[in-house]
């Protein structure tokens, strides 16, 4: 049986923040970042490709905003403007990905799945919304939203202004799970979980809906890659290898980490919150809970021996 791998790409792997996000960017990067997959699929893995939204789905959000104020056109929710993050995102991946594999003579189809995945409304992010999302607004303008419809806004601490902050809620259930294994299993490329998820969570027993707010892409993709039980787990980044003492002249990389001394470097501060520490925490979940390695690394180190910096259960 070939092995299955989960992939997890960035948001920098289709738009840097130093881009514009014209079209051409995009298929250009999607383009670069599909190149990267053939080592692992001449290595004969089947593959589940999961990716961040961040610069996408914020320009969904200010043609949403600007829509709104120019046309009256009715805004849409966050877990709407998710999916239509996954659907283009996937779209763009699956078309590279399709000029890579015909350019190399391979032969693997390829499906994109619009992912849902339950939250709890208890989870205690709720009660202290983190991220921050869509335009910035003036105090008076915010101020004017809350009262409309209770959303929280905080102050940019750069003096942008004031922008909507939501709740980062734990991922729980991924909705198409069995169909993502039993088609990458198959052996075709399956792209999912785009964003993290569409955050979703049950109103009454029968009774799914969407919810503001973001889900971490690791997260997500860790437990959707414990779950299937892939034989490895890739995070890919902008940075080869993973540092502790990152940005200081004592700044280390690291090779290899066991689950315990991950956890260490975690709790000492190594890692930025909202960037690096998400990422260690998935790869130690889906650690502890396969066994198996996981990876983080840049695209370019992607399957390469010894490329980037491994964790393992010991
Ligand atoms: P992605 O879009 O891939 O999720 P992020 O910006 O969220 O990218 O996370 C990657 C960034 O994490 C790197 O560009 C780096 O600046 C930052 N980072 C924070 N702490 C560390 C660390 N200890 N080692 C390496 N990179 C770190
Ligand atoms: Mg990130």
């Amino acid at each position: 049986m070939k092995k299955l791998a989960v992939v997890a790409f960035g948001g920098n792997a289709l738009l840097r923040g130093d881009q514009a996000g014209t079209i051409d960017e995009q298929e250009k990067n999607a383009l670069d970042t599909c190149e990267r997959l053939l080592t692992l699929i001449n290595r004969g893995y089947n593959v589940v490709l999961t990716h961040g939204n961040g610069p996408q789905v914020g320009n969904i959000l200010l043609a949403n905003a600007a829509g709104f104020q120019i046309h009256n056109l009715p805004e849409m929710p966050l877990d709407i403007c998710v999916a239509y993050s996954q659907g283009f995102i996937g779209y763009v991946l699956e078309q590279q990905l399709r000029n890579v594999l015909r350019t190399h003579e391979l032969d693997r189809d390829i499906i994109t799945i619009i992912t849902q995945v339950l939250v709890d409304k208890d989870d205690p992010a709720f009660q202290n919304p983190t991220k921050p999302i869509g335009p910035y607004y003036t105090k008076e303008v915010a101020d004017k939203i809350t009262i409309e419809n209770g959303s929280v806004f905080k102050e940019d601490p750069r003096g942008r202004g004031w922008r909507k902050v939501v709740a980062s809620p734990k991922p729980l259930v991924i909705s198409n799970q069995r169909s993502i294994e039993n088609l990458a299993r198959d052996g075709q490329i399956v792209i999912a979980v785009g964003g993290g998820g569409i955050p979703t969570f049950f109103v009454a027993e029968n009774k799914l809906q969407g919810i503001d707010a973001v889900i971490d892409k690791d997260l997500a993709s860790a437990l959707l890659a414990g779950n299937i039980n892939a034989d490895k787990f890739f995070i890919l980044t902008d940075v080869p290898k993973v540092c502790i003492n990152y940005n200081t002249p004592q700044e280390k990389s690291i090779d290899r980490m066991s689950v315990k001394q991950a956890k260490n470097y975690i709790e000492e501060g190594h890692f930025a919150e909202g960037s690096m520490a998400p990422k260690v925490r998935a790869a130690i979940h889906f650690v502890k809970h396969t066994g198996r390695d996981a990876i983080i690394t840049s695209a370019p180190v992607l399957g390469i021996d010894n490329g980037g910096t491994r964790i393992s259960i010991v």
